[in-house]
């Protein structure tokens, strides 16, 4: 099997919820086979700090600088890029408008309906899953992202993929191909377990469902090992799972494509 060998979906200690430094990170990826890697940190914002969700406002700096260093002192055995991932608010637009001229790249991750502390973690109603599209949406339609993660999240807080639910992530899926976004096959998902659903089994997420619409929809996806642990970066056995389940789908193959510059 060919393995993907860049990941752009990666965290450090900085978020509060994953484990260890951007070296270590870097060091698993070199010897799991990874050409590059790119961190992706869960962004800040300002007067919105929550220290086991997104890395400290007052941190993104330093992040950044920390992530630049990493870059050129691995540069002759793998590429480093510095992204982040986000969460789109709709009067937010001049800072992601910043920072997508500061990064790399950007990856929209809806977890979060408003920053008063609804999170789709925990509940989301259909109402709320067609919100959480709208919000990802926007994100591509404004040019903030050309990677999607796990457009159906909101399966952790559910027992049933309804028909809002499809109409939502196949509305995601329509508006990245419009906007040439990536979405993902999410390999945290996975590790939540296989589930019985009303006649099938499935993920939560990646949800069969869900890829049934990348399918009919022909989705360009990426892979994302979402690692909030190095050794997640050499568990290669769960992308063989995600490419039997995407068999046939048009994965990435030049990751400059998720880039704003291409460089
Ligand atoms: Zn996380
Ligand atoms: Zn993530």
């Amino acid at each position: 099997m060919q393995y993907q060998d860049f990941n752009f979906h990666t965290h450090t200690y900085r978020c509060g919820h994953a484990v260890k430094t951007e070296d270590d990170y870097i060091q698993s990826a070199i010897q799991s086979g990874f050409k590059v890697l790119g961190f992706s940190e869960h962004c800040g914002y300002e007067g919105f700090d929550s220290p086991r969700e997104r890395i400290p406002f007052k941190e993104m700096d330093n992040y950044f600088s920390d992530i630049k260093n990493a870059e050129e002192k691995y540069k002759s055995d793998i590429k480093i890029y510095v992204g982040l991932e986000f969460e789109y608010f709709d009067d937010l637009n001049s800072y992601y408008t910043e920072l997508k001229e500061k990064y790399d790249y950007l990856i929209i991750g809806q977890h979060l309906k408003d920053r008063k502390g609804y999170d789709y973690t925990y509940r989301c109603t259909d109402k709320d899953v067609r919100y959480m599209a709208y919000q990802v949406c926007m994100a591509l339609e404004n040019g903030f992202a050309k990677y999607v993660a796990h457009p159906d999240y909101f399966m952790l807080a559910r027992d049933n993929y309804s028909k809002e639910c499809e109409k939502a992530v196949r509305e995601i899926v329509q508006c990245a191909k419009k906007n040439d976004a990536f979405v993902e096959i999410n390999l945290k998902g996975m590790r939540y377990g296989i589930q019985q659903y009303d006649g099938y089994k499935s993920y939560k997420y990646p949800h069969n469902k869900t890829i049934e619409i990348y399918k009919e929809e022909n989705a360009k996806v990426v892979i994302g090992y979402d690692a909030h642990n190095p050794q997640v970066l050499l568990q290669r056995e769960y992308e063989d799972i995600a490419r039997q389940m995407g068999e046939g789908l048009d994965f990435l193959q030049d990751y400059r494509e998720i880039l704003f510059d291409k460089k």
